[in-house]
């Protein structure tokens, strides 16, 4: 309940001052970061042992043209919930808060509905909370990750900004508890950043995937006030394991983008 309180209050604090959760357009100028970036844990939860479920939005991704990067992405999160990218969290352990390897517990084509042209963040939550109460999407608990694919041509609105305006892909909670990210097609020269579309996704999505696990309610986890989230820091400089293309993230301990 503390979870799904402090998660109000936030929202009630205004868009402006929304901690930062987005992976920007590749091209949008960026601030260099402020002082020496540092991470402090602000008491909040962390996501121990991520559970992720992966949700593609629309017919669309039952086609043919789209199967290829809809398995191409199950395979990243097969691969990478066991990676070195998830080991390399483990430095900002706390005490009883051990982050450790997770798992894709499974995937969905939701076809009941289909998303506008232009989906509001306001409607991707109410469509987690509607698909969880109904049983098409697997009981929330405290791991849970929903991670949301929206098929080409899809725009996703959120906080007064656009994808492939503003930024790429974000994580958020709803108020109650519900941690997801949302990651559109990559259909755009800033959300590709140079990359071939399923390597432009995982970028993205292991932005968000390390930043829900870090600060699964954004603000209230390891954050910097001045520089955002883990992925923030780091934002579109990338590395390849496994043969996935993933995004650096913030390490204190280093104090290096690794
Ligand atoms: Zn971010």
């Amino acid at each position: 309940m503390a979870t799904a309180r402090k998660a109000k209050d936030r929202k009630s604090s205004g868009e402006l001052q929304h901690p930062l959760r987005i992976v920007p357009l590749h091209s949008a100028p960026r601030a260099a970061a402020t002082g020496s970036p540092q991470l402090t844990y602000r008491n909040g939860p962390l996501l121990t042992n991520v559970q992720v479920f992966s949700i593609f939005w629309g017919k669309a991704w039952q086609d043919s043209a789209n199967l290829p990067l809809m398995t191409h992405m199950n395979d990243f999160f097969d691969f990478i919930l066991t990676s070195k990218l998830v080991d390399q969290l483990s430095e900002y352990n706390i005490p009883g808060k051990s982050i450790g390897h997770g798992a894709r517990t499974g995937s969905t084509v939701l076809t009941k509905s289909e998303p506008a042209k232009t989906v509001t963040d306001a409607a991707i939550q109410k469509l987690l909370q509607s698909e969880i109460a109904s049983g098409s999407l697997p009981a929330n608990t405290p791991d849970s990750l929903y991670f949301v694919f929206l098929p080409p041509g899809a725009q996703v609105s959120q906080g007064g900004a656009k994808s492939c305006e503003t930024f790429c892909g974000y994580h958020d909670a709803t108020n109650d508890g519900i941690f997801y990210a949302v990651t559109p097609y990559p259909g755009c020269t800033g959300c590709e950043g140079g990359l071939a579309i399923p390597d432009a996704l995982t970028s993205t999505s292991s932005h968000e995937l390390c930043e829900a696990i870090t600060d699964p309610i954004p603000g209230t986890g390891w954050y910097d006030d001045a520089n955002g989230e883990i992925g923030d820091i780091c934002a579109w400089k990338t590395k390849t394991l496994g043969g996935y293309v993933v995004q650096l993230e913030w390490s204190n301990e280093a104090e290096a983008c690794v």
